[in-house]
């Protein structure tokens, strides 16, 4: 149990994936998923650039086969990420991917097929000084947990994975991190409570697996994970989206941004509008959001629709517009500083945020 104040992230063990330190309180780290077959290491390596411009810090690639493995050596050489090797079910591609470069391995232990199997990619995780990403989720519980029928979901979830953290300590390995993936939220984020729990020491990488397109995956991930952050429990996420993984990415710190915890680009705020707006502030809102997308600061930067309420409803933001019959007034820190004409408000307002924040 955490002490009182303290959140459960910083009393887990610290791992290292490449130069990314995972857990003991360091800041949450933002992975995804290469959709490129690592066979093709151009391809893939050109995915990693992206999603590194984006923001993510960890990487992980798919090893379906042995055909991906010189492409997988490539890339591991080449990549400006730390490379997680993706393996399930043939152990002995975990055991190549170790010497191939691996920054760390994510296996599931209940698909591997035996203990024996499961302790050779140990051995080899261990000789080659990298941690492992231990998974567990509806298709690969513990066979002891599988088919209890005495015990919920959760319940298999948490034993399977406690039944595995338990194996790879007795076997001398302690650089783990843990998921439990489910695709519901209430299930998300039981599981993540009950293992930060039952196993405080052991860092998590929490997500919503299978959480669908863009819009609905986004509020799944945001609720379930945004839930976790909250309650101070997660070291590392994916927040996994049936789309470009730059989308990924980019709604992981949006997110990390709402619940406070790190911020990498400005924040928007917007009105929703309402009778008294004399503006097109939907229209100039998307414009401010496209524009934003070009800058690094991490500001707060409002767009409001109206002189009157705007300025003060939007007091927190850096710097803002606030729209009039015509005109808008560009304010900070909820003072203005002078009035434009509509027409030139958002080329005024970058103009000020590059003078003042760049
Ligand atoms: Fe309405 Fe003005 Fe508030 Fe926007 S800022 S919701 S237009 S009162």
């Amino acid at each position: 149990m955490a002490e009182k104040g303290v959140a459960p992230r910083e009393l887990t063990r610290p791992v290292k994936v490449g130069d990314v330190v995972v857990g003991g309180g360091a800041p949450v780290s933002v992975q995804s998923m290469c959709t490129t077959d690592t066979a093709d290491a151009a391809a893939t390596l050109a995915q990693i650039a992206r999603l590194a411009e984006a923001g993510c810090e960890i990487i992980r690639v798919a090893i379906p086969s042995a055909a991906a493995l010189d492409g997988f050596a490539e890339i591991c050489a080449s990549s400006p990420l730390p490379v997680v090797a993706d393996i399930h079910f043939d152990h002995r591609l975990a055991i190549e991917a170790c010497r191939r470069g691996a920054a760390a391995l994510r296996v599931n232990p209940g698909n591997i097929g035996s203990w024996e199997r499961v302790d050779a990619v140990i051995d080899e995780a261990g000789a080659a000084g990298i941690p492992i990403r231990i998974g567990v989720n509806a298709g690969s519980l513990d066979p002891a947990f599988a088919e209890r029928e005495d015990l919920t979901h959760v319940e298999k979830l948490v034993g399977s994975a406690t039944s595995f953290v338990e194996h790879f300590r007795s076997r001398g390995f302690s650089d783990i991190v843990l998921s439990a993936k489910a695709h519901g939220v209430p299930t998300t984020v039981e599981v993540n409570r009950a293992l930060s729990r039952e196993l405080p020491d052991v860092p998590l990488h929490i997500g919503v697996t299978e959480a669908g397109t863009a819009r609905q995956g986004t509020v799944k991930n945001a609720a379930a994970i945004g839930a976790l952050l909250m309650e101070g429990i997660g070291d590392t996420m994916r927040l996994s989206l049936t789309a470009d993984p730059v989308e990924e990415v980019n709604v992981a710190w949006d997110l990390l941004s709402a619940v406070g915890l790190r911020r990498l680009r400005p924040e928007l705020v917007s009105c929703p509008t309402c009778g008294r707006c004399q503006w097109d502030l939907m229209g100039i809102a998307a414009e401010v959001e496209r524009r934003l997308a070009g800058v690094r600061a991490p500001i707060t930067v409002a767009v409001m629709g109206c002189v009157v309420n705007g300025p003060g409803e939007a007091k927190g933001a850096d710097i803002g517009l606030a729209g009039g019959r015509g005109q808008a007034m560009l304010f900070a820190g909820g003072e203005p500083i002078r009035t434009v004409a509509e027409a030139d408000a958002v080329d005024e307002l970058f103009s000020e945020i590059e003078r003042r924040f760049s």
